[in-house]
């Protein structure tokens, strides 16, 4: 504890935890200077509902006092709360890289719509109790709303966030646009520089590029920890374990349903399908991605080339259509999502949502699920309680729309996937880092996923390292 004081008083600088603290949604920290208050993302907090909808109201400090909001990615638990702020009164700046305000220009409006939605659900529940409506948490008019404040700013080029303070956006591989943010307070040889990670990506991920390596040395990191207890399967793998898959399927005259995430998972799985059938390792066949926002999330990932790797780089420039071109069919039109039912040839169809709890996926699930020869190719995380989950766990039968289905269809499950560093990729990225560090602030995890870290950053020389709850904060 010599050089990081824990106190809940005014010093500056120093740093406030208030959303992702010891769980792993509504990302939310303060930086206070003496001139400025900047905000470090403003997610959404996804818990049970009564829970969630307090934490989303309730901003650690009026939100007209926060100067600057500086954003580190498009995921809804980093970005998701920002129209609530601007309707509560921010009037600063979102800064944010251009790839990253695309994307949160068509998530915080889907978002908007599903509060909008939300809220009409349980205003028709209340209305036979005769109970006051409740409003949206934010509206998709909010959302538009909230994009006049985003400012773009590149990769690698620092800009000006208080009076000798600057900010940097430096790849974090985790999603297109992601970004650690790199602060650097005083001048010349009187520097204190800090790191907040956002979500750290993966090596050897498609499409996207590395994450920086080796990092920045600092003063202070800020770090996730969502998969510190995990190694996951090589990225790289894949390709052949989705070839495998619809090889298999296709086989036995079946389709092959995979939910999946709009943003960033669609994107890969595309990607990787329409490079096998380039390899020669699937013939080509009706590939489907059936959801309004993977469609325009696609075209958002078409738009920022400068994002891409060397190897979708080249892809692109040889091929055109990384994602699809002519081999795969987007669709946002109800009707032709309807269609695809009558379609008996094998073929494929991605849809959302990822988790199979809403969405166009529950239409081809419920449509599907009961044919052997059919496959639901798992490739992200399914959390407990959702009908992604029981498929994962290879329930006998499912629950769709209210009615009780058998589970014959094969369930494939790929665990390459993920978009989150790993234990691996942790020790890789801090080793170099951590013996020079002043401290080390661990959120964006629950359970055993800080004390994961924290081992991780102890063992490589970082004697300070704090887990944070909400609400604690720390003087530099
Ligand atoms: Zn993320």
């Amino acid at each position: 504890m010599s050089t990081i004081k824990k106190l809940f008083g005014s010093h500056t600088p120093s740093l406030i935890f208030h959303g992702a603290a010891q769980t792993v949604t509504g990302s939310m920290h303060l930086l206070k200077l003496e001139d400025k208050l900047i905000a470090m993302d403003c997610g959404l907090f996804q818990g049970r509902r009564h829970e969630g909808l307090g934490h989303n109201k309730n901003f650690p400090v009026p939100p007209k006092e926060i100067d600057t909001l500086l954003l580190s990615h498009a995921h809804i638990d980093h970005s998701g709360n920002i129209p609530q702020l601007v309707k509560r009164g921010f009037d600063g700046t979102v800064f944010a890289t251009p790839a990253t305000s695309d994307l949160c220009e068509v998530m915080l409006a889907d978002s908007g719509h599903i509060q909008e939605e939300d809220a009409a659900y349980w205003n028709k529940k209340r209305a036979k109790t005769k109970a006051d409506e409740i409003e949206p948490l934010y509206t998709v008019e909010d959302a538009h709303a909230a994009m006049a404040h985003f400012q773009h700013i590149p990769y690698d080029q620092p800009f000006a966030i208080a009076e000798n303070a600057t900010a940097t956006f430096i790849e974090a591989g985790h999603i297109l646009g992601s970004a650690c943010v790199l602060v650097e307070l005083g001048k010349n040889s009187d520097t204190t520089r800090i790191l907040y990670t956002g979500d750290l990506g993966r090596f050897d991920m498609p499409i996207l590029r590395d994450p920086t390596d080796p990092l920045p040395e600092v003063d202070y990191l800020i770090t996730e920890s969502t998969y510190a207890n995990r190694i996951h399967h090589n990225p790289t793998d894949m390709k052949n374990q989705l070839a495998d898959v619809v090889n298999q399927t296709v086989e036995r005259g079946g389709k092959v349903i995979i939910p999946s995430f709009s943003v960033g998972r669609t994107q890969n799985v595309a990607y990787y399908l329409v490079q096998a059938i380039h390899e020669g390792l699937i013939e080509p066949l009706p590939i489907f991605v059936d959801s309004p926002l993977s469609t325009n999330a696609t075209e958002i990932f078409k738009k920022h080339p400068e994002c891409y790797d060397t190897e979708a780089s080249d892809f692109w420039m040889e091929e055109g259509g990384i994602f699809g071109g002519k081999l795969i069919k987007y669709i946002t039109d109800v009707k032709e999502s309807k269609a695809l039912n009558f379609m008996t040839e094998p073929h494929i169809i991605i849809a959302s949502s990822g988790m199979c709890e809403a969405g166009r996926i529950l239409h081809h699930l419920k449509n599907n699920v009961t044919d052997e020869n059919n496959s639901i190719c798992v490739v992200g995380f399914m959390a407990q309680h959702t009908l992604g989950r029981r498929i994962v766990e290879r329930k006998m039968e499912l629950k769709i729309f209210g009615r009780l289905y058998p589970l014959l269809a094969r369930v494939e499950i790929l665990n390459g996937f993920s978009a989150h560093a790993d234990a691996n990729d942790f020790i890789k990225a801090f080793t170099p880092l951590a013996p020079k560090l002043k401290g080390a602030f661990v959120v964006h995890g629950e359970g055993p996923q800080p004390i994961a870290m924290q081992k991780i950053l102890n063992e490589a020389g970082c004697e300070n390292v704090y887990i944070p709850a909400q609400g604690d904060s720390f003087e530099l």
